[in-house]
């Protein structure tokens, strides 16, 4: 399976904590729009002919752009590559920057699937990440997004904000249950020093995060989810059987993607290539980095990634892939991680149950060549 991402990444304004490439001037809107297909040309024998399943508009906020633009994106992939009919195509959408209309537009162009990032259905939650929508818009959408008939649509959900009690952590879910939809991303408020938010908090201006409550809130994620019938398939995701998301099992289980745009990541199997950070580069003159992964690097990432899933670590694939002396030493250093209850096994995979998945990268990085 191969999957394209395009990263589109103006934003109408920059939240708080955000820690993704994005840019609030459009200024470069129609050279970007050319750049972009420039690249998808040039680069399409990256997937080496290999049909792609998914496609994914991330950002950013791709929802900036109108059906017309995502359309002239949409052609030139068809043209260049191979995409499945079936494909999933997803399309990342803030609540500001889309009206029923628009959605219509987009599902027109074949869009199925609709990633709209809430994060709280609380106005204080939403002014705290500095947020541009409000709860009220938020209902809205969702409305919309069920009126105009996604197939699939996700919702984003943040917890741990400081202004997010246990009680309204409920409602949120309780509110996302009641909208049908099948899957959910819900992220633990992870705060960078150089972020906007970082500062505040650095300087008293912000209630820092407390990673107790962080902690109680994860584990009502994980018991509203289940007896919901949600199945929690990786670390911050959650769907019922059925409606996994297509495109990040992709970059889960270690497969080909191409990314397309600035600072979109792409994998080939054996080495990961990055665009450049910056849109102005991005159209003047397109470079990228390159790195060949060692079987270190490999190991290390195949651990880090399988861990973080339902699937978990298969000692199969890591004897075939890397070897016996790996397996040995991997089922030595997990023994006290089954002792204490944090992981299974289940046959010859290894996987973290809720309470382990707290752990995940702790227990990576002990496993890491
Ligand atoms: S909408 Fe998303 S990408 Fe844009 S600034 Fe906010 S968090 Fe960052």
């Amino acid at each position: 399976m191969a999957g394209i991402y395009i990263h589109i990444p103006f934003c109408k304004s920059k939240c708080a904590y955000c820690n993704f490439f994005s840019v609030v001037s459009e200024k470069q809107r129609v050279d970007f729009l050319d750049a972009l297909q420039k690249e998808a040309v040039a680069r399409k024998d990256y997937l080496g002919g290999e049909e792609a399943k998914t496609v994914y508009f991330g950002g950013g906020t791709p929802t900036v752009l109108d059906a017309f633009e995502i359309r002239k994106v949409l052609e030139v992939l068809r043209n260049n590559y191979k995409i499945s009919a079936a494909a999933e195509i997803t399309l990342e959408a803030n609540p500001d920057t889309v009206s029923k209309e628009s959605l219509m537009a987009y599902k027109s162009l074949g869009i199925n699937r609709l990633s709209i990032g809430i994060q709280s259905f609380f106005d204080d939650d939403l002014q705290y990440l500095s947020r541009k929508h409000d709860s009220k818009h938020a209902m809205q959408v969702l409305k919309w997004a069920n009126e105009v008939g996604f197939q699939e649509v996700t919702l984003d959900l943040i917890y741990g904000i400081p202004t997010l009690t246990d009680e309204k952590w409920r409602k949120n879910l309780e509110i996302f249950f009641s909208t049908g939809f099948n899957h959910l991303s819900a992220y633990a408020l992870t705060v960078e020093e150089k972020t906007a938010l970082g500062q505040r908090i650095n300087k008293g201006m912000a209630a820092p995060v407390s990673e107790d409550a962080t902690i109680h809130q994860y584990e009502i994620l994980c018991e509203m989810t289940k007896n919901q019938g949600f199945e929690h398939y990786e670390i911050s995701n959650f769907a019922r059987p059925g409606h996994y998301s297509k495109h990040n099992t992709i970059y889960w289980k270690g497969e080909k993607y191409l990314g397309l745009g600035p600072s979109a990541h792409s994998f080939d199997g054996v080495s990961r290539q990055w665009n450049v950070a910056s849109v102005k580069d991005y159209c003047d003159n397109y470079s990228f980095e390159r790195e060949e992964l060692t079987l270190y690097d490999r190991y290390n990432e195949y651990v880090m990634t399988s861990l973080r899933t339902c699937w978990g670590c298969d000692m199969e694939f890591i004897k075939i892939h890397f070897g016996e002396e790996y397996v040995k030493r991997f089922k030595n250093l997990t023994k006290k991680h089954i002792l204490s209850d944090k992981m299974c096994q289940k046959d010859e995979k290894f996987v973290l149950n809720d309470y382990g998945m707290l752990f995940a990268d702790g227990i990576a990085a002990e496993l890491f060549m």
